[in-house]
């Protein structure tokens, strides 16, 4: 092989990679500065209690936990026997403050982290609101070629039809235009079983649920082949620490010298910064030799800046070793404009190369 057709064999091998990005709570929040449909802002895990008034049920037990965060609480609900019917009523209470989530009429962020990638990438989501599915779901119809969704802590926008082994959108705010979203599966009728949101912390027992395990096994399977990975909101949180160490496993699975050109990008609130990481993230980006490019708003992230030529364009800058030129870049003032206007005049030209098969980046 000349050294021609080697640099060839690896472009191709590195632009076929995935962009994954994984989101969690930081994300709903970003994507809602002025608050839902109805203006509700979504609550963060730290104010759940309060803010669901989940504390008049938990009353009616004796806890031992002295803990406030609500999986801690809930591990405790779960190994005794004397509070099931009060984990029952927790678990009701979540459900439903989380189903009443609405995304607005108005653009919002989730829907350009939905435009801004392809098939091939797959957005990972540990929250439980439906908003990304509901951005998903007002575009799905108008592009085809949209990235994957994986849902690996429940949520409340799937119901999974245990005949069919298949989930299906449900929930009351999703477009209901035609009878497919109904709560009863498109294709037996059956009716669609809602997912489990919450685990107890010690055996967070994903292998439970046949859907949520699925998840988890694709995720494992994919999460080497991604040459970018965003973090986006998403902080891995103590509880989560099973979740991260799958996260680790895959990752570690491709070896460092085919991860050199790799890219870990980190979307948090105005402020973070990197010391914030918790140590989970450190062994992951001690892993990959890179220090994670940390960015303050989406609109400064790959995303935005190069929207489903993400890949294409790291390629140029780093194995060309040029700069890459965006087609288009997604800006703040985007969430403004009308989804025609944002498809057919922003997106146009980059849409129009993707029916001819053209995902060239030009470089300088
Ligand atoms: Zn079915």
């Amino acid at each position: 092989m000349t050294r021609e057709e080697y640099e060839e064999k690896i472009s191709k091998w590195y632009v076929s990679r995935r962009h994954i990005v994984i989101i969690g709570a930081g994300a709903s929040i970003a994507s809602l500065p002025d608050g839902d449909y109805y203006g509700h802002k979504p609550s963060c895990m730290n104010d759940i209690i309060e803010d669901l008034g989940l504390k008049d049920i938990l009353e009616k037990v004796n806890l031992k936990t002295k803990s406030h965060n609500i999986e801690d609480i809930y591990s405790e609900l779960y190994e005794r026997d004397d509070c099931a019917t009060v984990r029952e009523q927790v678990e009701q209470a979540i459900f439903d403050y989380y189903s009443k989530i609405r995304i607005p009429d108005k653009l919002t962020i989730y829907d350009l982290l939905v435009l801004s990638l392809r098939k091939k990438d797959v957005i990972v989501s540990f929250n439980w609101d439906s908003l990304l599915l509901q951005a998903y779901l007002r575009w799905e119809k108008e592009i085809k070629d949209l990235p994957q969704l994986l849902f690996l802590h429940g949520n409340v926008g799937l119901g999974v039809c245990d005949a069919c082994h298949a989930p299906f959108p449900i929930g009351e705010f999703l477009p209901n235009d035609d009878k497919f979203y109904s709560n009863s599966c498109p294709n037996c009728h059956a009716q669609l079983r809602p997912l489990k949101l919450l685990y107890p912390v010690k055996h967070k027992d994903y292998n439970k649920d046949p859907f949520i395990n699925a998840q988890w096994d694709y995720l494992q399977n994919i999460i080497c082949n991604g040459a970018i990975t965003t973090v986006f909101g998403y902080k891995a949180p103590a509880s989560d620490v099973e979740a991260m160490e799958i996260i680790k496993k895959a990752f570690v699975k491709l070896g460092e010298e085919s991860r050199q050109f790799d890219i870990l990008e980190i979307i948090e609130r105005p402020g973070f910064s990197l010391e914030e990481l918790t140590e989970s993230w450190w062994e992951i980006v001690d892993f990959t030799k890179h220090t994670p490019k940390l960015y303050h708003s989406f609109f400064e992230s790959t995303l935005a800046r190069f929207p489903r030529r993400t890949i294409e364009a790291a390629k140029i800058y780093n194995l060309d070793g040029h700069f890459a030129i965006p087609i288009c870049q997604f800006k703040e003032e985007d969430l403004e404009k009308g989804a025609y206007e944002l498809v057919h005049n922003k997106m146009g030209e980059l849409l129009k190369k993707e029916m001819q098969n053209d995902y060239s980046v030009e470089s300088k």
